[in-house]
């Protein structure tokens, strides 16, 4: 993620030789270690800890503090060739981007304190604490308070689907510091705060977690008179709003990479498939109500490849990638349902057996239509921030 200094940008064969060794380290994560996981919705715990120990996750923070230093095309690399083999990075891929507000707003001193646990691992920076109940999309709704006593600030409020919130030592939250009618711009009085999670747990706050479709460790989060420290505002108090959307392109095209992944996974099983199977005498894959949809499905994903790429390296060159992110993020998550349903249908009966792993990847892929940012909202910043229409809000 870049601070100040530019990410150095890597060249294709670069690229190469980090897909071969996560390729090479997810070998070790097959099929059966994710469907046990999923039925009874477990934490992938050794995927994440030779995720970690192999450097991955730290690989957008700079050296300086003990990471990779690498750029956002990098990272993508690593979270696609993570889906493409078939296992999936909801678990970690939090530890490689929350950390980007610190970096990008903490300050010095903050910087020094928490990056190069972070990058070692010994501090889980895996909980982003946005989205509420109540205002959903709407953050600036959001009822959350961060009252400022003395030396710390008194949290009250609740959030939902704050994710991995039980395998996190930190939280990024994002809570109101001023009343919304009392502020002078639209954006302010929302402040961002490292919450220590092993401090808070013993201190007014509860996790509770939320079974979903698929195997994810999501949960709702309450505050109930939660102390944190002063010093563990991130930057200027009232601008926290600004500093999370920052963060955002660089989420959204991280997680079409993991959209793009599973693309190829789809496309991949389907082909494999279409070409083995016989039915009346012939590879199924030889009619082309079977054979077309896995070539639109492909022609797809590539499409969605080519915007994906583009937001990465706009960002790495310190360019402007918002257009790029969200349509990046929009086009990919789409391709990765397309991708889903065509697989299914090529396999016909099979799809549905759990040993092929096919009906988890097309539960786990659905999300990302909705999250981090539902399709609606991605249109919406097309419609008004792109095209210049009308704002619906
Ligand atoms: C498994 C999972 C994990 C998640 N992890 C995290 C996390 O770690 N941290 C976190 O903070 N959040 C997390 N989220 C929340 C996620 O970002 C939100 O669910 C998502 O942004 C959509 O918000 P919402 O669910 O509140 O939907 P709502 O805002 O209630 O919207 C519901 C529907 O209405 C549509 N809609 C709303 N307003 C408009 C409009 N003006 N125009 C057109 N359509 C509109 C939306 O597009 C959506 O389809 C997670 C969600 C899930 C399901």
């Amino acid at each position: 993620m870049r601070d100040d200094t530019a990410a150095s940008a890597l060249s294709e064969d670069e690229l190469e030789a980090i897909r071969d060794s996560v390729r090479a380290l997810c070998q070790g994560f097959p099929g059966e270690y994710w469907r046990e996981l999923d039925e009874k919705r477990e934490y992938p715990t050794a995927f994440v800890t030779a995720m970690t120990e192999a450097g991955f996750m730290a690989a957008l923070i700079p050296e300086e503090y003990g990471g990779s230093g690498l750029g956002l095309t990098a990272a993508c690399t690593i979270l696609e060739e993570i889906h493409k083999s078939g296992c999936n990075a909801g678990a970690i891929h939090a530890q490689m981007y929350t950390m980007g507000t610190v970096l990008k707003h903490g300050s010095a001193e903050q910087k020094q304190a928490w990056l190069p646990k972070v990058a070692s691992g010994e501090i889980r920076l895996q909980a982003f604490g946005v989205t509420e109940p109540t205002s959903g999309t709407d953050t600036l709704s959001l009822q959350t308070t961060a009252v400022k006593k003395g030396d710390h600030y008194v949290v009250n409020g609740q959030k939902i689907w704050t994710s991995r919130a039980e395998h996190s030592d930190f939280m990024v939250l994002l809570a109101r510091t001023a009343p919304k009618d009392k502020v002078e711009k639209k954006g302010d009085g929302l402040s961002v705060f490292m919450v220590d999670m092993r401090d808070a747990l013993k201190d007014g706050m509860t996790i509770r977690p939320i079974r979903t479709m698929m195997n994810h460790a999501t949960t709702e989060v309450f505050f109930d008179d939660v102390k944190v420290p002063a010093e563990n505002l991130i930057g200027e108090e009232g601008k926290g709003f600004r500093y999370i959307l920052d963060g955002m392109n660089a989420e959204r095209t991280l997680i079409a990479s993991e959209c793009l992944g599973d693309a190829q996974w789809f496309i991949k099983k389907a082909t494999d498939y279409a070409s083995e199977r016989k039915v009346f005498g012939a590879p199924i894959g030889k009619n082309q109500g079977v054979q077309f949809p896995i070539a639109r499905a492909y022609a797809s994903y590539r499409a969605a490849s080519l915007m994906v790429r583009e937001s990465s390296a706009k960002f790495d060159a310190g360019e402007k990638c918002a257009e790029e992110a969200n349509m990046g993020k929009m086009l990919a998550s789409e391709a990765s349902w397309e991708a889903a349903e065509m697989c299914i249908q090529t396999f016909g009966g099979f799809a549905f057996a759990e040993e092929y792993d096919i009906e988890r990847k097309f539960r786990e892929t659905r999300l990302y239509q909705v999250a981090p940012v539902s399709t609606n909202l991605i249109l919406a910043y097309i419609g008004q921030n792109v095209l210049g229409l009308p704002r619906s809000y």
